[in-house]
């Protein structure tokens, strides 16, 4: 599925974050998208999500030309859109093997069941590719989860929804190397001619496992620069300096 971001612009308590900005996957790439912190990067994936937190005041946001701005968050869901949060919140008293399958169930038509037997051997299949241990489908959703586990539980929650378009917020904070390699390898195991990704990261060395088609470069609430995989690589070289001799809105 494409993603279209055309002038997007959001704020949150009257302060202007994201502003004017414009981005278009089309579907089978991933784009990464790379910037300072406080850029806007996670406003991004979570108004393109629509959490209730921001204002859109104007723009639009379409996956496959529909409009996603209008729908509510589960419609935004079952329309294909998958977000990976940054800081995956904690559902105590509802087990992960639980919460999934509510959330599979949701997209079923009116009286048709999930078949349990064949839900379980999907979700073990994914977890044996995450190097999950069975115990975590009996735990409560990310209660107690390290920050690596609560990663691998949103990359868990991606491949069992098998969503057309993925956002990944920072999903490589707080991973260690084989965590990384193990996340990746879930992520690349998803990719398809069909589906899209956006790969949000502070750190090139996420892309060394997840292999981008184009790299943009997000500051002050738009997109500053664009380029191939390479333009990462410089950015770990050089930083983000040049933002400072090249003002985003000339
Ligand atoms: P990034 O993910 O690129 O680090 P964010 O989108 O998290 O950036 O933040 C962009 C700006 O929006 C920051 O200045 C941040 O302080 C502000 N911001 C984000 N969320 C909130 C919030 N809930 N309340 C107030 N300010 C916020
Ligand atoms: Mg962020």
């Amino acid at each position: 599925m494409s993603l279209i971001v055309n002038n997007l612009q959001a704020s949150i308590e009257e302060t202007s974050i994201l502003k004017g900005l414009n981005l278009e996957v089309p579907k089978g790439e991933i784009h990464a998208i790379m910037g300072p912190n406080g850029s806007g990067k996670s406003t991004l994936s979570k108004v393109i999500a629509g959490h209730d937190d921001y204002e859109v005041t104007g723009g639009s946001v379409t996956l496959d030309g529909v409009d996603l701005l209008d729908m509510e968050v589960d419609e935004r869901s079952r329309a294909g859109l998958f977000l990976a949060f940054q800081y995956p919140a904690e559902v105590p008293g509802v087990s992960n093997a639980n919460f999934i399958r509510a959330a599979l169930q949701a997209r079923l038509p009116k009286g048709e069941e999930i078949d349990a037997v064949a839900y379980y051997k999907s979700l073990y299949e994914k977890m044996d590719i995450l190097e999950m241990d069975r115990q975590f489908t009996a735990r409560s959703v990310n209660e107690g989860f390290s920050g690596g586990e609560k990663k691998r539980n949103e990359i868990l929650q991606m491949m069992m929804l098998d969503p057309t378009f993925c956002i990944l917020d920072e999903t490589d904070s707080g991973l260690d190397i084989d965590a990384l390699k193990i996340v990746s390898k879930g992520v690349n195991s998803m990719r398809s001619p069909d589906r899209g990704f956006l790969v949000i990261t502070h750190y090139q060395r996420l892309l060394d496992y997840i292999e981008p088609d184009v790299v943009h470069v997000m500051a002050d609430g738009q997109i500053v620069k664009s380029g191939g995989k390479e333009l990462a690589l410089e950015l770990e070289e050089s930083g983000y300096e040049f933002l400072k001799e090249e003002p985003a809105h000339a």
